[in-house]
């Protein structure tokens, strides 16, 4: 398990429910996407509808599930949480949307993978608060429709790609979480050690962040690792010089790379030149599959630049050469 993994691990789980921000002014960050959820807030508010049906896109880690709570906090609704391979048959989803009461909030995680079937029955109850569903088999079949109090969906999704238009169509809010800046991962950290009640200098506050990957899940998992070792080699307060030392042992350097990002990008420039190279080649040359390196390792490679994609195959930049204290090679 990487430290720096965006999935929420075991231990996340309860770690970050004690974390989250409760409303939006808490909520650090994603400055456009705020300011507009406010506005639609307060306006559904004022004319006493449901909020509109708000689409949440983005990598994991960065706060769609905290928003989609938020969201429920201030329309002063219920939220009720289920993911997309959960519902199974469309009966699933009838039970659940027969059980909300007016005005909730229905948090579909990871909605890109609703099976077809499910999606159209979804359809209706987006758009007119119904459903139809089919009572019996063979030829006594027949379909029934039902009622549905107003509802909000809120869908989180990391694939925004994957979505089918009919679906996406159906969303009136569109909202896509971007990867944070070092300093409001910093504000991050800093809230977090609040709440745990641990003193932390800025400075090392900072030099957590700067380590994230732009990922709030990371900054809170490393801070907790952090504190640990405060605990144990110190007095529990977090220094600059101690958060350095703990992080330089858990063997994130200054990006927040780790080992395997290393191994990916050394592997590239030791044995292709630095490319291009193709990812199958990558992925037999270092032992992964094809498939983690393109969805795990490479996205924040590809995000900070370090990596390129191009026709011909996987190139790394010159960015990372100088990374490495390599020299960077002329042609
Ligand atoms: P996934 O979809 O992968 O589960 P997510 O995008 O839903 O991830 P969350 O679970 O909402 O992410 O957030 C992860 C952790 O980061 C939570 O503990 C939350 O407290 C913290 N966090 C996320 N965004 C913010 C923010 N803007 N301000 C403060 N803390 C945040």
């Amino acid at each position: 398990e990487r430290i720096i993994s965006t999935e929420a691990d075991i231990q996340d789980v309860t770690f970050e429910q004690s974390l989250r921000p409760q409303n939006l002014n808490q909520y650090i960050g994603q400055n456009k996407v705020k300011e507009n959820l406010k506005v639609f807030i307060e306006a559904a508010k004022m004319r006493q509808e449901t909020l509109d049906h708000v689409l949440l896109y983005g990598p994991p880690g960065l706060g769609k599930t905290t928003l989609a709570t938020i969201i429920a906090n201030e329309m002063g609704v219920n939220i009720r949480t289920t993911a997309g391979p959960a519902i199974e048959r469309p009966g699933d989803l009838a039970a659940i949307l027969t059980s909300l009461e007016p005005g909730d909030v229905l948090f579909v995680d990871e909605i890109h993978r609703l099976p077809r079937t499910i999606e159209e029955v979804l359809y209706p109850a987006m758009e007119d608060f119904c459903i139809d569903i089919v009572i019996g088999k063979g030829p006594t079949a027949r379909s029934v429709r039902l009622d549905l109090p107003p509802f909000t969906l809120v869908g989180a999704t990391t694939r925004a790609g994957s979505i089918s238009a009919p679906l996406r169509d159906r969303f009136g809010v569109l909202a896509r979480l971007e990867y944070y800046s070092e300093e409001q991962l910093t504000d991050i950290v800093i809230r977090t050690a609040d709440i745990l009640e641990t003193k932390i200098d800025p400075h090392a506050a900072n030099e957590i962040a700067r380590r994230s990957r732009g990922t709030p899940r990371i900054a809170n998992r490393l801070l907790r690792r952090v504190r640990d070792f405060a605990q144990v080699r110190s007095n529990g307060d977090i220094e600059l010089k101690l958060a350095t030392y703990a992080l330089e042992l858990l063997q994130i350097d200054r990006l927040g790379l780790d080992h395997i990002d290393h191994k990916l990008l050394k592997g590239i420039i030791e044995r292709f030149r630095g490319g291009p190279v193709g990812l199958e080649t990558i992925a037999a040359s270092i032992g992964e599959e094809s498939q983690t390196i393109e969805d795990v390792y490479e996205p924040y490679l590809l995000q900070i630049g370090y990596l390129q994609r191009t026709p011909r195959g996987r190139v790394v930049t010159e960015a990372v050469y100088r990374h490495f204290h390599m020299e960077v090679p002329t042609e």
